[in-house]
């Protein structure tokens, strides 16, 4: 693999960062990136002209319009729309220009709000969606579905990855816009540095989410990149730890990596979003990849992340 050119689209985020990383780390040095003023995926006949240039032979799909529960759903109309067009253009050049593998990135809310747990990939399309994220997993089951249509129609080696919740180095730590682990990082690092007495926490506290870290997910990329095609996997195949918390257990865990020592106080007037959410891996497993990183110990390195990248001395955190 290490002959061949790598276009990881969606590098600067919080997915694509982690398997630039992981691809250097194996000493890949034909890795093609593009920042977004470089090249907008949105538009098709550029990302043309971006294949032509630069002739991937594999291809990892991260790059995609993202968000926590508010942030999907205040923008339902954006993430529908800059998912679909991204996705489209991306797979349609990757057949166009040859690509002989690509890695698509969906998400474990394409699977219905009340599917049975662990969530096999079988319950894909058998029950209604969880509303606060619709529209984004109404986008990324099309994009599974693109996929498993071009494989099957112009036998391409297209394959589907469903990442369980993520988090670690690169996350989004604004408020409204991040998800459950990154804010609660940032709000038990506020309350601890402002010595409040209460963290607040979203919800009721019962749903349960499982939470793998972002190396665990780009090991997995990596490992599809040499070792998965197509042919193996259905459709998709679920990528998580198959491990869930309730979201105060997260809370409490957060808590302990922080050093904050405060109460929690649930604000039921934010939406608790879907009941449980645990991926069965046991496909993937079957395949011999695993998830290696517990989240006591993911935890803390996301801290470092943060602190690293906004707790500055003299300035009240906050992202840029
Ligand atoms: P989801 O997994 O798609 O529902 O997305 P999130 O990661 O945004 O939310 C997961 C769960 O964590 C939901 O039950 C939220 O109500 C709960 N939660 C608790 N505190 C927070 C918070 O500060 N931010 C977010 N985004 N979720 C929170």
């Amino acid at each position: 693999m290490t002959e061949d050119n790598i276009y990881v689209a969606g590098h600067r985020g919080l997915v694509g960062s982690a398997v630039v990383r992981q691809l250097q780390r194996l000493g890949h040095e034909r890795i093609v990136t593009a920042s977004r003023q470089e090249l907008d995926l949105t538009v098709q006949a550029d990302v043309g002209a971006f294949f032509a240039a630069h002739r991937p032979t594999q291809v990892v799909l991260a790059a995609a319009k993202v968000g926590g529960i508010l942030a999907n759903s205040d923008l339902p109309a954006d993430f529908i729309r800059s998912n679909l067009e991204i996705q489209n253009n991306v797979i349609e050049a990757c057949y166009r220009y040859g690509v002989r593998k690509l890695v698509f990135l969906g998400s474990s809310c394409i699977y219905p709000k009340f599917a049975p747990q662990p969530i096999p990939e079988s319950a894909l399309l058998t029950g209604l969606l969880e509303p606060t994220n619709e529209a984004y997993a109404i986008a990324k089951i099309a994009g599974i579905k693109t996929c498993a249509a071009y494989n099957r129609q112009y036998g391409t080696n297209f394959l589907s990855l469903m990442p369980t919740n993520l988090y670690g180095p690169g996350d989004n730590y604004d408020p409204r816009g991040s998800h459950v682990l990154p804010a609660l990082i940032r709000r038990a690092h506020e309350a601890r540095v402002t010595g409040q007495s209460d963290l607040v926490v979203w919800g009721s506290g019962t749903p349960r989410r499982e939470l793998m870290h972002v190396d665990d997910l780009a090991s997995a990329c990596v490992f599809a990149l040499e070792r998965l095609d197509a042919s193996d996997i259905g459709e998709c195949i679920n990528v998580g730890t198959g491990i869930d918390l309730t979201i105060r257990e997260i809370a409490e865990t957060v808590m302990d990596a922080v050093g904050y020592r405060g109460r929690i106080v649930f604000d039921t007037s934010k939406p608790d979003g879907t009941p449980r959410k645990v991926l069965d891996v046991s496909a993937l497993r079957r395949h011999g990849w695993n998830a290696r990183i517990a989240l006591v110990d993911g935890i803390p390195s996301a801290y470092q992340d943060f602190l690293a990248r906004y707790a500055q001395p003299h300035a009240r955190s906050r992202p840029a």
